[in-house]
């Protein structure tokens, strides 16, 4: 096992990744911006080093500067967490080349999955169902008029090298092919430099579901099970849970057990999500995370399993401490993404948070690096901490959530706490009845 891990992010997981490295008894280096001296998980580090200015782009995503924290406080390995430097091959490949572990997948397989076209193909040939669409990139109107032709309309337009929804154009018919190619085109140049697009057939009311897997980086795969994000704004997931009350047991050991053996056939690494969108019945594969995901925790409760722990594992060398015959799920678990936002406007409201009280008792879980008197910085993610509640069934489950947020108070700053106090009274939500574009309709009506 590792003697020492640098955890190269911020907030709630690093914290969550401190907590792991804790009960291994691995030490600990947190790296921080100017802007983040106060945070919690610095002062639970073992030790921490400052690496630039507020902004990420000169610390939390200055590679150089995380490679000499490294070196200087001899850390063996770098947990990235989520965001940041997660899912960047370059930075895999550097740390390769340092000697120092990177606790995650090859840079190779982040490359791949981290290409939209190359996941698709690569899935495809391992066996998991994708959306009908183009083989690969798409370059002229009747190029794609052929393809939609072919699975027939409304299509979608996505970028090769997409990423928070950015490089997505509808067409509903032949005639607005043209447009959406173009506007497709220009926007994924201007996000991502990089103009490459794809087609494919737009579904026009799935579910979106992912499947949580484990590789031991040889050929082993396992999955934990599926967690259902389809409450959605603007493409970001707001409310989680697993199992998804859309899938049965069958169902879920089927789509599981595909992913399984791809992620085993791949020879994959540590852990990675494999998304999907669900429409009558059938999946269609849409693309991969090669990380740890927000939503992991909801997993976490239902399976038992400490995810970062069997990460860390792993990425030395120790293959999975579980086979897929130990996965059980117990009970229901959900997850609801506090930030700090207006609940209406969602405008961001960085500020001191004057007063915080977190909800506790069985069943509830709060993972989250705020306190009372700290100073939300204006520079980062607005996500303040996530609530996670286990119960024995969904019922249950959403009996104590709704206990849980009441108990729950944030003040001095605008939280989402409001809108998820919301949902828990709505029939829908009750009835798991919903759809990735349930939450923008039920917004819009509010209005
Ligand atoms: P990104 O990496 O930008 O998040 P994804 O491919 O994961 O892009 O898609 C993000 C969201 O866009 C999905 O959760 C879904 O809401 C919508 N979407 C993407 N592809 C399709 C499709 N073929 N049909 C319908 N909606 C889609």
């Amino acid at each position: 096992m590792f003697k020492k891990v640098l955890i190269a992010n911020r907030g709630e997981i690093a914290l969550r990744i401190l907590r792991a490295c804790k009960e291994l008894g691995i030490g600990t280096v947190a790296v921080h911006s100017t802007a983040d001296e106060t945070a919690m998980h610095v002062r639970l580090a073992d030790e921490s080093v400052c690496i630039g200015p507020p902004a990420s782009s000169e610390s939390y995503l200055n590679i150089h500067q995380i490679v000499a924290a490294c070196e200087i406080t001899g850390a063996d390995a770098i947990h990235p967490g989520y965001g940041f430097l997660s899912e960047n091959a370059k930075f895999a490949e550097i740390l390769e080349a340092h000697g120092i572990t990177f606790i995650g997948p090859s840079s190779a397989h982040i490359r791949t999955m981290g290409d939209k076209i190359e996941a698709k193909i690569t899935a495809k040939r391992l066996g998991i169902p994708v959306v009908p669409g183009s083989e690969g990139a798409v370059n002229t109107p009747q190029e794609a008029k052929d393809i939609a032709d072919d699975v027939g309309y409304p299509v979608i337009i996505k970028a090769a090298s997409g990423g928070g929804g950015r490089g997505m154009k509808v067409a509903n018919s032949a005639d607005e092919i043209g447009a959406a190619l173009n506007s497709a085109r220009k926007e994924a140049g201007a996000a991502f430099g990089d103009d490459v697009v794809y087609i494919e057939k737009y579904l026009a009311n799935p579910r979106h579901i992912e499947v949580q897997v484990m590789g031991d980086g040889v050929s082993r795969g396992v999955h934990l099970g599926e967690r259902d994000c389809s409450l959605q704004r603007r493409h970001q997931k707001v409310f989680e849970e697993a199992n998804s009350p859309a899938l049965n047991e069958e169902q879920r050991n089927r789509i599981g057990e595909i992913c399984a053996t791809a992620i085993g056939d791949m020879g994959y690494s540590g852990a990675g999500t494999i998304e999907f969108l669900y429409e009558n019945d059938e999946f269609y594969f849409i693309e991969m995370n090669t990380r740890l995901q927000v939503e992991h925790p909801v997993t976490e409760m239902i399976t038992r399993i400490d995810l970062v722990n069997e990460q860390l594992h792993v990425a030395s060398g120790n293959g999975l401490s579980f086979s897929q015959d130990e996965v059980s799920f117990m009970g229901h678990a959900i997850e609801c993404r506090i930030n700090a936002e207006n609940p209406r406007t969602f405008v961001p409201s960085p500020g001191t948070i004057s007063y915080y009280h977190p909800p506790g008792g069985l069943g509830v879980r709060v993972d989250s690096g705020v306190y009372q008197g700290y100073k939300i910085p204006p520079y980062y993610d607005s996500l303040i901490g996530k609530l996670i509640v286990h119960g024995r069934t969904r019922p249950e489950c959403l009996m104590r959530l709704r206990r849980a947020l009441d108990e729950f108070v944030v003040g001095g700053i605008d939280t989402t706490l409001p809108l998820f106090q919301d949902l828990v009274t709505n029939d829908d939500v009750i009835a798991g009845d919903y759809n990735i574009h349930w939450l923008e309709k039920y917004l819009a009506a509010k209005e």
